[in-house]
């Protein structure tokens, strides 16, 4: 175990998959965890969940495009505890159909939760990083921020721009004790996959020299690591956690 000392963390994306795994994590390593869904039915089910775990979870569901919205479930938060200590930037959709299938308007909808959402929530938070000296933001990004893939561009075109809002954060926010990194998953056992078509994942497995795709676990570790201490010298990292695949 590492003790996260009742650090308040706020996770985005946190009612199902690997975001409810991070939650859980957080929860099994001493921290307050606030998350964050997209639905109040989707935030109360998680909640009850963790709670028959054992864990006393808060939730919200702002609309995470509404720099406003977020902002105010922030101060909420931070009123309550007098600190927000970690985010982590978690909420993300994906895409599949190639080029010609894809309207603008499904290729703004990625950006729009997957890049913009992230700057809203980064962006309400750093004052009270900044007032309270110190602080973590961790962004979920993903391996095709660094191979791309064959198709759904606006998903690996989203994840390339989450490398680059962590990379200048880190440097941006480093004088000020707010360490910024991402975790790229490789593919992950989460309902996210479970949409895709088999054909689509067996070759994909036949690529992971490790030989399986990854357990949400597996990525809620990673994301462990970079909120505690034994990380304190890491910023503007992108931590690949993809058991070596490389598409
Ligand atoms: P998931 O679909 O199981 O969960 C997505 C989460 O995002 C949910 O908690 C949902 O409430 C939230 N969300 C979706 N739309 C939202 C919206 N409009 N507003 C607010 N929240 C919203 O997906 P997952 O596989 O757990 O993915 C989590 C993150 O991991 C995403 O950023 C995804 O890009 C990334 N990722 C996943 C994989 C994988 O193979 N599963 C691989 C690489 C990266």
């Amino acid at each position: 175990m590492i003790d996260l000392e009742e650090k308040v963390t706020v996770v985005t994306g946190g009612t199902r998959g690997i975001g409810l795994e991070i939650v859980r994590t957080f929860c099994e390593n001493n921290a307050k965890v606030v998350l964050f869904g997209s639905r109040k039915e989707t935030v109360d089910k998680a909640l009850n969940q963790l709670k028959k775990e054992g864990f006393n979870v808060k939730g919200y569901y702002p609309n995470l495009s509404d720099f406003d919205e977020v902002s105010n479930v922030m101060k909420e938060i931070h009123s309550e505890y007098g600190h927000i200590d970690i985010l982590i930037n978690n909420a993300g959709i994906s895409a599949n159909k190639k080029i010609e299938d894809t309207e603008l308007n499904d290729f703004i909808k990625i950006m729009d939760l997957n890049v913009n959402a992230m700057f809203n929530t980064s962006k309400a938070v750093i004052p009270f990083m900044k007032e309270q000296k110190g602080g973590v933001i961790l962004n979920t990004s993903s391996m095709v921020s660094i191979y791309g893939q064959p198709s759904g561009v606006g998903y690996p075109a989203s994840k390339f721009a989450v490398n680059g809002l962590t990379k200048s954060l880190a440097r941006e926010l480093a004088p000020d004790n707010i360490r910024v990194n991402a975790v790229a998953p490789g593919i992950t056992k989460t309902d996210m996959v479970a949409s895709l078509p088999e054909e689509m994942i067996k070759p994909l497995i036949a690529t992971i020299p490790l030989g399986r795709i990854g357990e949400p676990k597996d990525i809620a570790n990673a994301f462990l690591f970079l909120a505690s201490p034994m990380a304190s010298y890491i910023t503007g990292v992108i931590l690949q956690v993809d058991g070596a695949a490389r598409n």
